[in-house]
C-alpha cells in the first residue's frame, strides 16, 4: 500500500498543493517540536548575548526586533514579537532591554535597527580617511564603490556636493 501523504493545511484551512511548500512545512515542524541538545542550546544562548552586548556598543543601532519563529503553539514569544512598549514598533526594543530567550528550543530571531539619522550626520575622521586610502585594497575598494554608486544612487552620483551619500562619496575618493 501506498504511503498516505500528510496533508497539510494554511491558517484558513485551506489544503497546501504545493509540493515544495508542503515539504518545507512538514520539515519545519519536524525540527521545532525535537529538543535541541543541550550543546545546541547553549550555543544559540551564547550567540544571542554576544548581539546583544554589541549593539549596546554601536552608536548607530537603535534597538533590535524580536521576530516570531516557528513554534507549535502560541507562547510568550507571540507577545514579544508584537508588543510596543518603547515607541521603536512592534517587537522592537532597546538593547539594553532586549528579552532573554524564554524557553528552550526557540527558534525565533533577532535584526538589529539602524539608526539611518546616524549615517546622515556620520563624517569620517581626517585619521579614518588616510588610514582607509593606505589600504593596498582602496583601489579595488574605489572601483566597486564606484560602480555600486552608478547603480545605486545615480542621482547621488551626478550631484556629489547637495546628497548625503554623494557628499561621504566625494570625501572618501576624492
Ligand atoms: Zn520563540
Amino acid at each position: 500500500m501506498a504511503r498516505q501523504k500528510i496533508k497539510v493545511y494554511d491558517k484558513d484551512g485551506v489544503e497546501i498543493k504545493d509540493e515544495y511548500l508542503r515539504k518545507r512545512i512538514l520539515a519545519t515542524r519536524r525540527i521545532i517540536s525535537k529538543p535541541r541538545k543541550p550543546e545546541v542550546e547553549a550555543y544559540i544562548r551564547r550567540n544571542r548575548k554576544r548581539l546583544v552586548e554589541e549593539a549596546k556598543n554601536q552608536p548607530f543601532i537603535k534597538g533590535i526586533q524580536w521576530h516570531l519563529g516557528p513554534h507549535q503553539r502560541e507562547d510568550i514569544c507571540d507577545k514579544l514579537a508584537t508588543q510596543d512598549l518603547y515607541g521603536l514598533g512592534p517587537g522592537c526594543y532597546p538593547a539594553n532591554a532586549y528579552p532573554d530567550i524564554p524557553h528552550d528550543n526557540c527558534h525565533c530571531w533577532d535584526t538589529e535597527i539602524v539608526d539611518k539619522d546616524y549615517f546622515k550626520n556620520y563624517s569620517p575622521s581626517e585619521e579614518e580617511m588616510a588610514a582607509i586610502k593606505k589600504d593596498p585594497k582602496y583601489p579595488e575598494f574605489k572601483k566597486w564603490a564606484e560602480d555600486w554608486l552608478a547603480r545605486r544612487h545615480p542621482e547621488d552620483r551626478k550631484d556629489r556636493k547637495t546628497s548625503f551619500v554623494g557628499k561621504f562619496f566625494n570625501k572618501l575618493f576624492r
